[in-house]
């Protein structure tokens, strides 16, 4: 693997190997940061977002400006963050406009925008959906008013409902909901009833992750009391493993649930290790085999950009053996799994990793898809271990 700096003009080398693309759009500010999130984000200051919003097209021209970048189709749009939805609906606008001008993005896009509910009113996600956005996630984590302002969110259940209601009214279908679960203080019944009145809710999509403590949040430095212990956290895996099953959802990847026809489409691309770009700061794209990962910072980013120079920080150019690990790493994320030529091809010479594999395959925790292998609910919930040995 070759890690560095990779020259922006080398973007322009490299060839897209698909025709459709994602594209994800990086939103680097929030209100008030989570105690958990270690994400690339940072509280809103006064004048930052004016400076990203006018940084953020020149992005969309540089990258338009690649040779290659009028051969491909944007099939999808996601804005994340940080909380995208403190954009009003006309600086969205303005930015789909913008990547409208400079890509082919297909009439039929995924266009996806992460919402957190103290952020959302129905007449902004009208305008949102008057821009073309056609999906919202909403960072709804729980609905236990207690625990709430622990984790730094700044809604309550009332409020999540409410927001939910006003994307409903606004007219978006596709509406997933963010749970997690693990988290201190809730006990499996808490969780459970959390699950049970957001199904209620009749999303499209939900998406449930175990709480980690990850490098870069603060709870990863000054820890957090009250933990559950695994085997709870493990029991809050099952109960909505469950209570999605029992609502006609299906467990389509480890953490994600979606009703028939609502599989979030572009995370898809990422499970199927295929092509994407990325714009914002900190933002990693990956095309023609290369990963590229933006300049992290907001305030160098913008500078970067105001002197007419795309961001892009770092890059790593994957080895046939590491592009094969990616792609059954994360195909085995999803229940369409892996064809078997992955996997043997992995395997091949590899006899004590075979049997490996082939005692998941007797635990029942590795099954056949007919043309491959997939992951059983209960692989899911163990897959870091078989990750960690195909890497
Ligand atoms: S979890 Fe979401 S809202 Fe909270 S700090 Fe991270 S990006 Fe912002």
């Amino acid at each position: 693997m070759a890690i560095g700096q990779l020259h922006p003009v080398a973007l322009a080398g490299v060839e897209p190997g698909d025709a459709s693309l994602g594209f994800y759009v990086h939103v680097p500010f929030c209100a008030q940061r989570c105690g958990y999130c270690s994400f690339n984000t940072a509280a809103l200051e006064a004048g930052a977002m004016a400076r990203y919003l006018a940084a953020l097209p020149r992005e969309l021209d540089l990258l338009g400006d690649l040779p290659w970048a009028r051969r491909v189709r944007i099939a999808t749009v996601f804005f994340g963050g940080g909380t995208p939805s403190l954009l009003a609906p006309d600086e969205l606008a303005a930015v789909l406009d913008r990547l409208r001008a400079r890509f082919a993005v297909a009439p039929d896009a995924e266009v996806t925008v992460e919402c957190n509910p103290e952020s959302v009113a129905r007449a902004k996600l009208e305008g949102y959906r008057a821009a073309g956005v056609n999906r919202l996630s909403l960072g709804v984590q729980a609905l236990d008013d207690a625990l709430l302002p622990r984790l730094g969110r700044l809604h309550d259940a009332r409020g999540a409902r409410a927001a939910f209601a006003s994307a409903r009214e606004a007219g978006f279908g596709n509406v997933s909901v963010d749970l997690m679960y693990g988290l201190p203080g809730l006990d499996a019944d808490g969780f459970a009833r959390a699950v049970e009145a957001v199904l209620g809710w009749a999303p499209a999509h939900l998406s449930a992750y175990a709480l980690t403590l990850d490098a870069g949040s603060r709870w990863a430095a000054a820890g957090v009391a009250g933990l559950p212990p695994e085997e709870a956290v493990v029991e809050q895996y099952w109960r909505l493993a469950r209570a999605a099953a029992a609502r006609g959802f299906e467990h389509y990847e480890i953490s994600n649930y979606a009703r028939p026809g609502f599989r979030a489409r572009h995370n898809l691309i990422y499970w199927r290790a295929a092509e994407y770009l990325a714009a914002g700061p900190g933002a990693c794209g990956f095309v023609g085999g290369v990963r590229y990962a933006n300049v992290r910072a907001t305030p160098r980013w913008c500078e970067t950009l105001e002197q007419g120079t795309l961001p892009v920080d770092a890059s790593e150019t994957l080895t046939p053996r590491q592009r094969l690990a990616e792609r059954l790493i994360l195909g085995l994320r999803t229940a369409d799994g892996v064809p078997h030529a992955w996997l043997d091809e992995r395997l091949a010479g590899d006899t004590p990793l075979r049997r490996r594999v082939d005692a998941w395959r007797a635990r029942g925790l590795l099954g056949e898809t007919g043309s491959g292998v997939r992951l059983s609910e209960e692989g899911f919930l163990l897959s870091d271990a078989l990750f960690v040995e195909l890497l």
